[in-house]
């Protein structure tokens, strides 16, 4: 029977970044999904943003550390993965937002993010166009930005290869076996059995199922979201655009927040938080975003009208009850170590998260990583929801 320090279930957003970190540190690892190829889950149906805007400490440490893996990662590997520093703004038409934004944005500087509060003036010049009836102003965070999501997990798919990672695709986790309830023994699935010390679990939309092999309940709940990508036009804004106003009558439909930028080949690529929340697992793409989502746009940026929209989709995001990601181990089983529920967020987390977890397996967690697990652990409250979710 074949034998690893650590067994990653899933080739995804989470699972591949963290294949990298552990077999660069020297663990022999191996990761299974029972799709193809690696990305095909979704993490292709990201669209790409990378932030550390959060209001979550944690998630604005992780994310600063996969932002400096991101911005590096051509110079160092060589492969062009699209990234691009444009920043990201979240806009505020409200007073209500204006001070939900000024708060967060003090909150965010205290966890040493470069982020500011904007007067409309600079809004304007770096979205030129944008529609500045009763714009207040926004955030802006220079340090944010974008890149491809199916190049960058292929570009560490291979790299996490050349590191000594093993990968088995087209084979489904089935169970995982414990040694009196209690410790990790092998991971069984419906080709082979994988003897190892640690199991992850990066299932995303399928983290409860595999929680249930051990037991374990998983608050992660999928979540239905649809997003589109337009023809390429001449680049004229770089940050990603982050409109919170809900929306709620006959012109748009009920909406919550959109978010949008324009890539590196000049395609606006967007994305909508439906109104309510579609839980469950249907990725059949609805002709109802389409009109919803285009008619925001061309209001916030009328420049917009004639572009034409090439494709849209439709993925999920695997939800946790307060919006923040379940990371680390467990008490009950020891080495189940839980990687879940990245909701809107796992590819900008990824990268952070999977040097962590590394970290964790090893016994090299610093003091940080301390408070970063405390606060994203499987014990949490999940009271208290993140605002910038
Ligand atoms: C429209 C849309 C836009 C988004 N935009 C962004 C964005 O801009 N930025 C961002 O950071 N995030 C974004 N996201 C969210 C992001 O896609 C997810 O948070 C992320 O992909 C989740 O990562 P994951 O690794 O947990 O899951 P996945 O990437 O889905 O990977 C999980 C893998 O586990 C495998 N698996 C599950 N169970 C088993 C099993 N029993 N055996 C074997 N394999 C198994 C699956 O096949 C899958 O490949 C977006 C999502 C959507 C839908």
């Amino acid at each position: 029977m074949a034998e690893y320090d650590v067994v990653i279930i899933g080739a995804g957003s989470v699972g591949v970044p963290t294949a990298l970190a552990t077999a660069k540190d020297g663990l022999k690892t191996l990761v299974i999904d029972f799709l193809p190829s690696v990305a095909q889950a979704d993490n292709k149906h990201a669209i790409g943003g990378i932030r550390a805007t959060h209001s979550h400490k944690g998630k604005i440490w992780l994310c600063q550390r996969s932002i400096e893996i991101f911005s590096s990662w051509e110079e160092k590997y060589g492969d062009d993965i699209w990234w691009s520093q444009g920043g990201y703004t979240f806009l505020a038409y409200t007073k209500e937002h204006e001070n939900l934004l000024k708060d967060t944005v003090n909150l965010q500087k205290s966890y040493g993010l470069n982020i500011d509060f904007v007067d409309p003036e600079k809004i304007m010049e770096l979205i030129p166009g944008i529609n500045n009836n009763s714009l207040l102003g926004g955030t802006y965070s220079p340090e944010d930005g974008n890149a491809s999501p199916l190049l960058s997990l292929h570009s560490f798919f291979r790299q996490s290869r050349d590191y000594g990672a093993d990968y088995q695709f087209n084979e489904e986790v089935i169970d995982i076996v414990t040694k009196n309830n209690y410790n990790i023994v092998s991971v069984k699935t419906d080709k082979a059995t994988y003897k190892t010390r640690f199991v992850i679990n990066a299932a995303g939309a399928h983290a409860k199922e595999v929680g249930n092999m051990v037991d374990l309940y998983i608050s992660v709940e999928p979540e239905s979201h649809e997003a589109g990508i337009t023809e390429p036009v001449k680049n004229f804004f770089t940050p990603m655009i982050v409109d919170i106003r809900p929306c709620s009558d006959s012109r748009c439909g009920d909406s919550k927040n959109y978010y949008f930028y324009q890539n590196k080949e000049g395609k606006i690529i967007f994305c909508l938080t439906p109104s309510p929340n579609i839980v469950g697992t249907d990725r059949r793409e609805t002709s109802s975003f389409l009109p919803q989502i285009s008619k925001r746009m061309i209001q916030l940026l009328p420049r917009l009208r004639n572009i034409k929209v090439r494709r849209t989709w439709r993925g999920l995001y695997p939800m946790s009850p307060d919006c923040n990601p379940i990371v680390g181990k467990v008490r009950e089983i020891e080495g189940y170590i839980n990687a879940v529920g990245m909701c809107g967020q796992g590819f900008m987390l990824g990268p952070g998260l999977g040097e962590l977890l590394s970290r964790l397996l090893r016994e090299k967690t610093n003091s940080k990583d301390k408070e970063i697990l405390e606060t994203l652990s499987y014990d949490r409250d999940f009271g208290i929801e993140e605002e910038l979710k």
